[in-house]
């Protein structure tokens, strides 16, 4: 059974066959979002797709937690401008440019936009609505009032203490307007006294204020282990899986079910535990890095494409996206062979990945399509014309690769797929040995000036010409298939080139 389908099944087994269900994820806007987070919409999505498929009623929710402080300050942006601001709420941040109206929003939408144009379409929900709003005040007083069972849990499953009278909230101070520098302990029931430090953190100060603050309606959030089963608890949360960082024991995750029991009352939700998304075997920081970013990657592949290297692999097998490397060609290998298995009508795995990958179920027509690797040799060719060569091609689909392939090639492919028609004989070094081969292939296609592809293509095979024939054309030693390379060149261009190898 497709991976998507067993959880559904098991969620299904756990909370019965009709709904309804809250299924969610987060990730917080601290900066350009990188694209590993879209391994948990792809989950989490194609999770409540299989189960609206099951007719199991269900939403999805994502949330853009712009309520987490900065404590960093991404590469890419000024640092003299953001730096006074390190410790605040990112909603509380100017946006790097008027398109928004805060710092945690302007990245916020940039990460929807590359969501919605993948094709998942959760409800979307802030983490400052949802604290301002009031809804998180009565798990944050849960969370103080329990505040010694929070420490007990914390030792007990993580090891981490903390002192006595310690509270897990921490409280925008009402002076500097940041968070990571206040501490608060004593709540009365209506306030808790807040101290802000110096020292408290190495990458900014606090303001020295000390006074009473009210923790409820978005004065104050709660810590991490302890918000995130909170908010379980708000959204009702059912179904809530988390990369592997988070799952590991004595991690965020044991931590929040623990403290989801103990002190909101309320079950963990259904857990699913996955394996990263790297980039060229790094999981990098989103904060530096070409080519890591979701919009980065998204504006790299169509829209299926990114599908299937996100749904291609089972929860438990990590995802490697390199686009320097061979990715992008195999994974449109991998969809040609699964569309020639879709057409054929079997209803197995690869059928329903298949299915899965188009955003919207919107599949296009049977048709034969080139490979991603010979369109992207074709596009580098001068005066190629795609639609002449593969008549039998979807139209739209073959301008969608050719598209891709140009926009791959300008700025990640590796050297070997990038080719360049010499004007002139490169100057390379091109032995007798060799010289004789160009010469019979000369004098072959002076004799055949019909041949076919597959025909030059023995010949060269025959003659093992095949260096000899990159060096004179592309001033490489290697190439696409070369019988089928000379024949779509200008046949005078060939002939003439040859000649003059051949000297
Ligand atoms: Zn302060």
């Amino acid at each position: 059974m497709f991976w998507a389908d067993r959880i559904a099944q098991e969620v299904m087994n756990k909370f019965g066959p009709k709904g309804p269900m809250v299924i969610r994820d987060e990730k917080t806007v601290s900066g350009r979002v990188h694209v590993g987070s879209m391994r948990g919409v792809a989950i989490h999505g194609a999770v409540h797709e299989a189960l609206t498929d099951r007719g199991v009623a269900n939403t999805f929710l994502w949330e853009h937690n712009d309520f987490d402080p900065m404590d960093d300050i991404p590469v890419y942006l000024d640092r003299a401008m953001y730096e006074p601001h390190l410790g605040k709420p990112l909603y509380t941040i100017p946006s790097p440019d008027p398109s928004a109206a805060n710092y945690g929003e302007y990245f916020a939408k940039e990460f929807q936009s590359v969501i919605e144009s993948t094709g998942w379409t959760p409800q979307f929900v802030w983490a400052r609505e949802l604290y301002l709003s009031g809804k998180m005040d009565s798990v944050i007083r849960l969370a103080l009032e329990k505040a010694d069972d929070v420490r007990r849990i914390m030792k007990e499953v993580s090891g981490a203490e903390r002192k006595p009278g310690w509270l897990p909230i921490s409280v925008i101070c009402p002076q500097c307007g940041k968070m990571t520098t206040t501490d608060a302990t004593d709540f009365d029931g209506e306030t808790v006294q807040v101290s802000c430090y110096e020292t408290k953190v190495t990458y900014t100060k606090g303001c020295g204020w000390s006074g009473r603050v009210s923790p409820f309606g978005g004065k104050a959030k709660l810590y991490w282990k302890t918000d995130w089963p909170a908010k379980w608890k708000v959204y009702g949360v059912m179904v809530e899986g988390g990369g592997k960082d988070h799952s590991t024991k004595g991690g965020s995750r044991d931590v929040g079910k623990h403290i989801a029991k103990e002190v909101y009352g309320y079950d963990e939700p259904f857990d699913i535990p996955y394996e990263f998304f790297l980039v060229g075997g790094k999981k990098m920081s989103s904060s530096k890095g070409r080519g890591s970013s979701a919009a980065e990657i998204a504006a790299l592949v169509p829209p299926k494409i990114l599908r299937l290297a996100l749904l291609g692999k089972d929860i438990n097998q990590a995802i490697n996206f390199d686009p320097e490397g061979d990715t992008i060609p195999v994974l449109y290998d991998q969809y040609d062979k699964l569309a020639e298995n879709f057409w054929t009508g079997t209803k197995d795995d690869y059928a329903r990945l298949f299915e899965m990958i188009h955003p919207g179920r919107d599949i296009p027509k049977k048709s034969s399509l080139p490979r991603f690797s010979q369109v992207a040799f074709l596009v580098q060719m001068p005066h190629m014309d795609l639609q002449k060569e593969f008549p039998d091609a979807d139209r739209a689909e073959l301008a969608e690769r050719a598209l891709y392939a140009k926009r791959w090639l300008e700025e990640y492919a590796p050297e070997k797929y990038v080719f360049k028609l010499q004007d002139t004989l490169p100057a390379v070094e091109i032995t007798n040995e060799q010289k004789t081969n160009l010469k019979q292939i000369l004098e072959f296609l002076t004799a055949n000036p019909e041949a076919a592809a597959e025909e030059l293509h023995a010949k060269l095979h025959e003659l093992k010409a095949f260096k000899e024939i990159y060096l004179a054309f592309l001033g490489k030693n290697n190439g696409p298939k070369a019988g089928w390379f000379l024949s779509v060149l200008p046949r005078d261009f060939v002939l003439a080139r040859l000649r003059e190898a051949a000297q």
